[in-house]
């Protein structure tokens, strides 16, 4: 070994190390399913590279991973055939964490471990998980076409620091050697790994092989002189490319997990096989969790591409509206080519096809879990309701399906929770109702005490309560339901509609008449601070209230134009 140096973890990776191995500890299982999601990683991507290099395979194409263990020696090594890495690209991959939000993610931890396995969960525990078990770490890697001298090899502790240096390796790829804390010895087991790549593993679509193995008891005479076979331990076959019912929730699970780095269950998920002019496969998620760096419009999102069962990119971003950023999954097409890049796909007519379709297929999923699971959807709309709220202004085309994915608080059931859809509200509209009444304020309370709301209690008409950052700016970019116009009930003059009787139409018109004086004073006195001042029937309590204009902006903008300087 040459050129070795010894370097220090990036202070974040010294953190996440630390609290990982507290927080994971019960779920320790788990690295093996992240060393073999990256040698896939990297065999996929090799692939890729291949179809434009064909020497990258340096004239050997087979991509298996493999795994083999040491009962004595208490270690085990995954294996792969994939793109390996420089020495560049392993202090950048296996010394550093690049994603951005690091640092606010980590300030976010507890030390309440239940709470914080699910955050690093979400956050991605990849290569760094292997030190739940391991007390070293020893990469040894080449990237695929260059020099059998460049190999590189990494080593650590996972503590402070790590060790890399310049070595030989006659094949590409990495080879990752875990020696086994005392205690984790379960691990350097065959029957324990074959288990586990069955559990978590079975989808890898690149084959997973390992030593065949005599059951003990079995008796063979030529046992001695036999060389050990490999196996595939793994069905190796995409998981989206095999029919539905062949697939179980466990499988699709798992799969998730794979692509989407998360640590939890999906909520949902939607898998298709569309045949004909479009031609695709897609397998679509919904987390069950937000992603640390949701708000962060920036962040990484999209979906896994696939063209003809051969990986082409991760986070292609182009297949669905930003407002379904939180979506996970594969698309798996027959009609672009092999030969794809970034830039090929901004132009790619079929692209914008896959966009509708796939945005179509996302809302429909959402649509059928409302219908099936309240409970679940309720879920879902705490979780990302903020997001999908950007929809109706994104998404012009989809917008009555996106309103029909909407819940409101509302005053029918007083409480906070959002859990009104626009269609709940209509079937409970009151005879000669023709608008969707709603009030915006900064808090679901001051929305719920507003006192414009007085008179639409007394006549016993449900008011949608919002309250959220985006609701005014959402609602000014919305006109109507089935129909049924939008009215923020503190603009304007207040109709509504047939609901006045006759009497109560003349009432107001004499209680009018009768203060036409007072009117006329307080307009006068209030000149320079009000527009104008009449009488109203909005109250039944408080003795006065402002209104704004129709077109005016409502007084949540205000106060954030205000906030901001404006
Ligand atoms: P993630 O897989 O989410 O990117 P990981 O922590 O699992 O994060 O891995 C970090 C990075 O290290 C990977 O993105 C990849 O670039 C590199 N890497 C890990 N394992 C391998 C491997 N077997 N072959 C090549 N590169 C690898
Ligand atoms: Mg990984």
């Amino acid at each position: 070994e040459t050129q070795k140096e010894t370097l220090g973890f990036q202070t974040e990776v010294k953190q996440l190390l630390n609290l990982m191995i507290h927080s994971l500890y019960s779920n320790k299982e788990i690295f093996l399913r992240e060393l073999i999601s990256n040698a896939s990683d990297a065999s996929e991507k090799l692939r890729f590279e291949a179809l434009h290099n064909d020497a990258l395979y340096e004239g050997d194409p087979e991509l298996a991973i493999r795994i083999e263990y040491d009962k004595d020696a208490k270690t085990v090594t995954i294996e792969d055939r994939g793109i390996g890495m420089s020495r560049e690209d392993v202090i950048e991959n296996l010394g550093t964490i690049a994603k951005s939000g690091t640092a606010s993610f980590l300030s976010s931890l507890t030390g309440d471990q239940a709470k914080d396995s699910q955050l690093i969960g979400q956050f991605g525990v990849g290569f760094y998980s292997a030190f739940i078990v391991a007390e070293r770490v020893d990469v040894y890697t080449r990237r695929a076409g260059v020099a059998p001298t460049e190999g590189v090899h990494w080593s650590s502790t996972g503590e402070g620091d790590f060790t890399i240096g310049t070595i030989e390796k006659a094949n590409r790829g990495t080879r990752i050697v875990l020696k086994l804390k005392e205690g984790e010895e379960e691990f350097a087991d065959g029957f324990r790994l074959r288990s586990l790549v069955r559990k978590y593993s079975d989808h890898i679509s690149i084959p997973v092989q390992m030593l065949k193995e005599e059951l003990p008891g079995e008796d063979d005479e030529d046992q001695a002189e036999k060389t050990p076979e490999l196996e595939s331990v793994n069905s190796a076959t995409a998981l989206w490319t095999r029919p539905k019912t062949d697939l179980t929730d466990e499988e699709y699970q798992e799969f998730y997990k794979h692509i989407s780095h998360d640590f939890s269950d999906a909520l949902t998920w939607s898998h298709n096989k569309v045949e004909g002019n479009l031609e695709y496969t897609s397998l679509l998620y919904v987390p069950e969790n937000a992603p640390y760096d949701l708000w962060n419009r920036e962040a990484p999102r999209g979906l896994k591409l696939y063209v003809q069962r051969v990986f082409i990119m991760d986070q292609a971003d182009q297949f669905l509206p930003l407002y379904l950023r939180f979506i996970k999954g594969v698309v798996d097409s027959n009609n672009l080519s092999l030969n794809v890049s970034r830039e090929i796909l901004q132009k790619d007519p079929n692209v914008d096809k896959l966009r509708s379709a796939l945005t179509k297929r996302v809302l429909d999923m959402l649509a059928k879990l409302a219908k099936k699971d309240a409970d679940k959807y309720a879920k879902f709309w705490n979780t990302f309701g903020q997001v999908m709220k950007e929809g109706p202004a994104e998404d012009m085309g989809n917008r009555d399906k996106i309103l029909k994915l909407l819940r409101f608080a509302s005053t029918h059931s007083g409480t906070a929770e959002q859990n009104v859809s626009l269609e709940d509200y209509v079937s409970r509209m009151k005879e000669g109702q023709k608008k969707i009444y709603y009030v915006v304020a900064d808090s679901f309370n001051t929305a719920k005490n507003s006192p414009h709301l007085e008179v639409f209690r007394k006549k016993g008409i449900e008011v949608l309560l919002l309250s959220d950052r985006i609701d005014e700016w959402m609602m000014s970019q919305l006109f109507d339901f089935e129909g049924h116009n939008f009215q923020d009930v503190t603009k304007g003059e207040l109709d509504l509609g047939d609901t006045e009787s006759e009497d109560e139409k003349k009432k107001l018109e004499e209680v009018a008449k009768e203060h036409e004086g007072l009117v006329e004073r307080l307009n006068k006195v209030l000149e320079d601070r009000v527009d104008s001042i009449r009488i109203t029937h909005r109250l039944t309590d408080s003795p006065a209230c402002l209104v704004i204009g129709d077109y005016d902006m409502g007084l949540q903008m205000r106060r954030i134009m205000e906030a901001a300087g404006q």
